[in-house]
């Protein structure tokens, strides 16, 4: 298949390419188009036939549930059954915004969408080309992250062709996303709202206007707990080469670790920022991605910092982790998530691999105690 691209100019009126990518999605096919978060994979959100399209251009699997992108207010009533005190707070202060809502579903959201759940996904995006363009299609666009399952969404539209060239009817390349990660998904269809995965609404500023709010404890890697979130399950935005990820006072030891894996012979991906890349030896084994200082950078640059690791092909790859706090709890959990839970901590002086030394096996072959 042909896939079309429509080049859109920012803050002006892209009718034109927004009214010949719809004319697709009418006809049952898939576009990507940007939003302020990532790229999304659209299709009609009510037409069955046409998501399944979704499903089979990103090889998901149909388990995984899909968020329902709407440009008016007004058009969540018919895909609900109601929504209780906290939804209408979530969309009176963030909504248009980087935030999706899961409500109880109404009979017309297909089966597809919702993989067979009682509840619906529903979030109203701010970029003006995505609302305009789900505004022009005239449906609900169900859409995910625009990437193959598995790898990091995608955040400028290069990145959606690398995965979906000659698989879908069309991109419009509204340029670089502004966030960089996905939307908060909080589910609102209990008592106490739970954030099933965080992302640019931060826990902090949820608290200040719903009060008490849990967060799904599976977002830790704790076997124990199954995720809310379907998609929470699957390893996800994760770089060809193995990835540990540093937490906490570890953070301090990597560029040693750095050291040990270079005297290995190894070529090492070193994603930190530029007070840690300062300490780093200079050698042209090692593959640096220095984020700079702020975290809303890292936040922005994230998944194309570990797509590029993907083209740059280091044999391992060690990530700094950063605080929690703000949008740094939902670059960690994409950090945990791309390291497959190999999380690198500092106890009485000894580095662990996932709090146990006895599991060591695959640091020690690289010498990482200090
Ligand atoms: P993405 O592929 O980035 O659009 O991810 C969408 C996320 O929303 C996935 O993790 C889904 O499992 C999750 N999701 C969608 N609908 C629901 C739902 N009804 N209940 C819980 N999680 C959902
Ligand atoms: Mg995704």
């Amino acid at each position: 298949m042909k896939t079309c691209y429509w080049k859109l100019v920012a803050s002006s009126n892209n009718a034109a390419a927004h009214k010949e990518a719809a004319a697709f999605i009418k006809a049952g096919e898939c576009i990507a188009f940007p939003t302020e978060t990532v790229y999304g994979l659209g299709a009609d959100g009510l037409n069955e036939e046409a998501v399944q399209k979704i499903f089979a251009a990103k090889g998901r699997p149909n388990d995984n549930p899909l968020i329902l992108h709407i440009s008016k207010k007004e058009t969540i009533d018919q895909l609900t059954t109601g929504l209780n005190n906290n939804a209408k707070a979530i969309m009176e202060h963030f909504m248009p915004g980087p935030i999706t809502i899961i409500v109880n579903k109404s009979d017309i959201v297909p089966e597809a969408v919702s993989a067979g759940l009682p509840t619906v996904a529903i979030r109203w995006p701010s970029h003006k080309d995505a609302q305009d363009f789900i505004t022009a299609c005239g449906c609900p666009i169900a859409a995910p992250s625009a990437n193959i399952s598995g790898r990091p969404s995608p955040t400028n539209a290069q990145d959606v062709l690398e995965d979906m060239d000659g698989k879908i009817a069309g991109i419009l390349d509204g340029g670089p996303c502004k966030i960089g990660v996905e939307s908060t998904i909080v589910d609102t269809t209990e008592a106490i709202p739970v954030i099933l995965r965080p992302g640019g609404i931060t826990y902090e500023m949820l608290t200040e206007v719903l009060g008490v709010v849990e967060i799904d404890p599976a977002l830790h890697g704790d076997p124990n707990f199954k995720p809310k979130a379907p998609g929470m399950k699957y390893r996800h935005y994760a770089p060809k080469a193995p990835v540990y990820l540093f937490e906490g006072e570890a953070t301090h030891h990597l560029s040693v670790c750095v050291k040990e894996a270079l005297n290995k012979g190894l070529t090492v991906g070193v994603l930190c920022d530029e007070n840690t890349a300062k300490n780093l030896p200079a050698s042209e084994k090692i593959y640096l991605a220095n984020w700079g200082c702020d975290k809303e950078t890292l936040a922005n640059e994230l998944f194309y910092l570990l797509r590029d690791f993907d083209r740059t092909h280091p044999d391992v790859i060690l990530a700094q982790g950063v605080c929690e706090e703000g949008i740094g709890l939902a670059i960690m959990n994409r950090l945990r998530k791309a390291a497959g839970f190999q999380i690198v901590t500092l106890a009485n002086d000894v580095l662990l691999l996932n709090g146990r030394e006895a599991a060591m096996e695959k640091l020690s072959q690289l010498n990482f105690i200090p």
